[in-house]
């Protein structure tokens, strides 16, 4: 982490959980425990079903809502989806766009990541974007250079006062809903490049202000390491994000003092 130039976020991303009861019955159970010292911004992204209840729910606390995938198009006949704007206007702040899940099963592509990340940032929400290796372009040596062209295809066209709005999420499949977490190492090495890739693309000063999460098994026991990578900023966390007392210690990692 790095507080003096970027913030810090920890992401939920519920997927396909929690019905609205139990949204609410998590915001009530959450905001009891919450610490009200504010060391990082705190999203959860829930199922789009769910948004406006659940902003409903966190109104009165710190917690933003996001949702967890947004269409390129502004309106029209596409069934099921759902646009930037009715997003925004639902007060909607963060949106995940490319989540492994949606790459695999719902044919997300980079090309399509990228339409989504324009068609978000034109209606004011804050993309988190996710990219990440399997673990066979790991064990074939490529995270790297893979890595690098999912950042560059995602931001591309995208200008530099704009991308300071985008959050990028490395998640290697391998440790997505696995309980296999990247080493720190591993993780804050990709991240780093990440941050390079960016530096690469709009220079020092728009790269140290763009925040990178790390994503997969994130938990209580192995945040607080994460967390001390230079260039880790935070967190998109899954599972440990479904019950309030697993995802309050990641939080208390995250507002840690920095060494
Ligand atoms: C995710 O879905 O983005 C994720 C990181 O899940 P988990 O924390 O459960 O591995």
């Amino acid at each position: 982490m790095n507080r003096r130039y970027r913030k810090t976020i920890i992401a939920g991303n519920w997927k396909m959980n929690k019905t609205l009861s139990e949204t609410r019955a998590f915001a009530d159970a959450f905001k009891a425990i919450l610490p009200k010292v504010k060391t990082c911004d705190v999203v959860l992204c829930v199922p789009s079903v769910n948004l406006q209840g659940a902003i409903r729910a966190f109104k009165d606390c710190r917690v933003s809502v996001g949702a967890q995938n947004v269409h390129y198009e502004a309106s029209g006949a596409y069934t099921g989806e759902v646009s930037p704007a009715m997003l925004s206007d639902l007060g909607v702040k963060y949106v995940i766009i490319g989540h492994s899940e949606r790459r695999q099963y719902y044919n997300e592509t980079d090309f399509t990541v990228n339409k989504k990340v324009h068609a978000a940032l034109a209606a004011g929400l804050r993309p988190i974007v996710c990219v990440g290796e399997s673990l066979e372009q790991r064990e074939l040596g490529v995270t790297m250079e893979l890595v690098e062209y999912q950042v560059k295809a995602a931001l591309s066209g995208v200008t530099a006062e704009n991308v300071r709005r985008v959050t990028v999420a490395y998640e290697p499949l391998w440790a997505i809903g696995t309980g296999k977490t990247a080493t720190a190492e591993q993780a804050g090495e990709v991240c780093s490049h990440i941050r390079a890739v960016i530096r690469g693309l709009y220079g020092a000063r728009v790269a140290r202000s763009i925040t990178i999460q790390y994503g997969g098994s994130m938990n209580g026991s192995n945040a607080a390491e994460l967390l001390a990578q230079p260039d880790i900023d935070g967190g998109l966390i899954g599972g440990a994000s479904l019950d309030p007392e697993k995802l309050l210690p990641i939080i208390e990692a995250a507002g840690q003092e920095q060494t």
